[in-house]
């Protein structure tokens, strides 16, 4: 990747730009001419025509232009002064008035250079007043002003608009460091690269604006996928042997029959590891939907090929439970399973660590354990990720790292096709849609926090039948004391009164290994109800569980509520679920209702993309980066998906890009944001 004379240059070599406005410019994440070159207007103000006062017909932002007359400065209370003129034109007119700070004597210097003009150009917003047209502070020209669309940039305290514009002129002088990075027929049908560079900056039409945003979307969600299938594409794989006796007898051997989605999805599976090219497969399903089977005939699989199996779930608390799963379901076919999490006796781990790489163990569940550096295996072929959300794409793939493993990741979190193609992007994907049959959907509530008492009424009742219930309490920042405590509080009242019959464990997320003691514990039915902050979000599987009460569930995002509620109702019994909220405004009454009437998770993590936008979906909120510079995923789905294709389609043909040799510097030079 050669260096660019100008574009990788420091801003300071920009006209102006000394110590402090590089200082300034970092705030705007702007170091080197290149970034201010990719850095877009935030909006254009619409210089393309110029009216009359006569021409305005509705509200809007205008460049209009006629007769200065009128032209008037008082003052007013506090040291400010009034200046109002007028513009004439096609027997119109249109009032203007600025407010100004002005402690000086004489006249304000918009006074004095208002004066001076006979015709005037002005921007603004222009509104209706009783018989006239009026604008607030418009932006005045005395002579005719350059004609098209002007950016508007983002800004900081200390540097203008039109500095901003004179850099980006300059900057795009050096255009010419800067090669067309599409391939050639992609480039002819989004448009060149140049030129939608100078015209996001400088449309001369709104036509010529879109066509420019549309390429540079699509470069940008092209290199994005590029970026990520790269390393992942197309790598030779171990080919499992076909499915014999082992799984044969493990699918014999389930209380239950498959759902069409399990069966589906296993046969994706068996076809991407019998192949000898890598698996790189996401399972993704309704919470309870049964992707653990899944998990588990691909484990059977590999066992009965000769190899290992890794499981990495992101808690130790899960991976207990996991390996409890496993086990079960191992036995009467006789495979053995290991625990493998950060804080084993050292004797123990050491056992495990030689039995995984002497090839003795076969199959290992565990926490983020499995890749630090002293494991290894005699022959991983498979890897497997749960609840994949929770990890990197780098940890998700440091997993199966040095072997060629093929690789399975299952998520319960349903998400929109959109941001699946951006967060899996280099992964095929398989969706179990139904829920096995015979369960039925959590009787979801809306409760008044006046009634909350009957709500734990009902709890208690239910516990003394042998079942088990959650309750949960928002927590806005998991770190935010004042908010931790006043949570714990409301948990230990709760604990001391209404529920003072049954057994509780309280837990919230900065507890430490405290936390992990009662949250087995409940999950061995030492414990009645777990009342807990979000911690337990993810993952849980206690058939016992038929209450999820959430509290103040207002604050949480639908997604999360789904989340929650699928944690109860896994059973055969019947499930419940208590949004104990205020139901004050609108939005809440629509949000809690879209919950309580749907149990489709697809759809609910549609609807909160659309109401609350990506960040919290990907878990990105608290970081404020957003994904994409200019592409946003709802809004440009179509584009995402197509430079998705159009990525998986080139490396296809062309796995290590050796004939676009632009496209693989430019790929260097971008580094994905996920
Ligand atoms: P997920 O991981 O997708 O949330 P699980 O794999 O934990 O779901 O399955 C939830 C529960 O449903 C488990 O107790 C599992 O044994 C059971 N289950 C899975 N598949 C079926 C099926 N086809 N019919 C009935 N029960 C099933
Ligand atoms: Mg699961």
């Amino acid at each position: 990747m050669g260096t660019r004379k100008w574009l990788d240059s420091e801003v300071t070599v920009l006209p102006g730009v000394g110590e402090s406005r590089r200082k300034l410019l970092t705030k705007l994440g702007l170091r080197t001419v290149g970034d201010v070159l990719y850095s877009f207007p935030r909006t254009y103000k619409d210089f393309t025509r110029v009216l009359s006062p006569a021409q305005i017909r509705e509200e809007g932002e205008y460049l209009i232009s006629g007769e200065l007359v009128d032209l008037t400065e008082r003052p007013v209370s506090g040291g400010r002064r009034i200046v109002q003129a007028s513009l004439y034109g096609d027997g119109s007119y249109a009032r203007l008035t600025w407010f100004l700070v002005h402690r000086g004597r004489g006249f304000t210097y918009i006074y004095n250079r208002l004066q001076k003009a006979q015709r005037l150009w002005v921007f603004g917003h222009a509104k209706r007043a009783l018989v006239e047209w009026e604008m607030n502070s418009p932006e005045f020209f005395l002579r005719p002003p350059q004609l098209g669309l002007t950016p508007v940039y983002p800004l900081v305290s200390g540097i203008t608009n039109r500095m901003r514009i004179s850099w980006a002129e300059f900057a795009l002088k050096h255009l010419d460091e800067i090669y067309e990075c599409l391939p050639s027929h992609l480039a002819a049908r989004y448009g060149d690269r140049h030129q939608a560079l100078r015209d996001i900056h400088f449309p001369s039409s709104w036509e010529a604006l879109d066509k420019a945003r549309t390429r540079l979307v699509f470069e940008e969600f092209f290199l994005f996928h590029l970026g990520l299938q790269f390393g992942a594409a197309q790598r030779d794989g171990f080919a499992h042997r076909p499915d014999g006796l082992l799984v044969k007898r493990f699918l014999g051997g389930l209380p239950f029959q498959l759902t069409t989605g399990q069966l589906k999805a296993i046969a994706d599976v068996r076809r991407d590891m019998e192949s000898t090219t890598q698996m790189a497969r996401l399972v993704q399903g309704e919470v309870g939907s049964g992707k653990t089977v899944v998990a588990q005939y691909a484990a059977v699989k590999a066992v009965e090929s000769g190899g290992q199996v890794a499981v990495m779930v992101p808690t130790e608390v899960l991976a207990r439970q996991m390996a409890d799963r496993f086990r079960q379901a191992f036995q009467q076919i006789g495979i053995e399973i290991e625990l493998l999490v950060g804080n084993l006796p050292r004797k123990r781990r050491d056992e495990i660590l030689d039995r995984l790489r002497s090839g003795t163990l076969q199959v290992v569940v565990g926490t983020h354990a499995l890749i630090t550096d002293d494991v290894s295996f005699r022959n991983l072929t498979l890897a497997i990720v749960d609840e994949q959300h929770r990890f990197g794409v780098e940890q998700r793939q440091a997993l199966g790292r040095d072997a060629a493993a093929d690789m399975l990741v299952m998520s319960a979190t349903p998400i929109p096709r959109s941001l699946a193609l951006t967060l899996y992007g280099d992964l095929d994907v398989s969706t179990i849609r139904e829920l096995p049959a015979g369960r039925k959907p959590v009787d979801t509530r809306l409760i008044h926090p006046s009634q909350r008492d009957q709500v734990y009424t009902f709890v208690t009742r239910r516990v003394k039948q042998g079942e088990q219930a959650f309750v949960v309490f928002p927590l806005v920042e998991e770190s935010d004391k004042v908010d931790l405590k006043a949570a714990v509080q409301e948990m230990e009242r709760l604990k001391a009164g209404p529920l003072k019959s049954v057994r509780v464990g309280l837990v919230h997320g900065q507890m430490g290994r405290e936390k992990d003691e009662i949250l087995e514990a409940f999950y061995r039915h030492e414990l009645d109800v777990l009342v807990a902050t979000t911690v337990i979000e993810v993952g849980m599987n206690i058939p016992r569980a038929t209450v999820m009460v959430i509290e103040n569930a207002d604050r949480f995002g639908l997604a999360q509520l789904h989340q929650l509620r699928g944690r109860v109702g896994r059973g055969d019994k019947q499930g419940y679920c208590f949004l104990i909220a205020d139901l004050k405004t609108e939005t809440v009454r629509t949000r809690l209702n879209a919950i309580r009437r749907s149990n489709d998770g697809f759809l609910i993590a549609e609807a909160d993309l659309k109401l609350r936008g990506p960040g919290d979906l990907l878990g990105l909120r608290q970081s404020g980066q957003p994904l994409f510079l200019i592409g946003d995923i709802v809004a440009d789905q179509e584009l995402l998906q197509l430079a998705a294709e159009e990525a998986r389609a080139l490396l296809q043909q062309d796995p290590h890009l050796a004939e676009y040799p632009t496209l693989r510097s430019e790929l260097n030079r971008q580094r994905p944001a996920v």
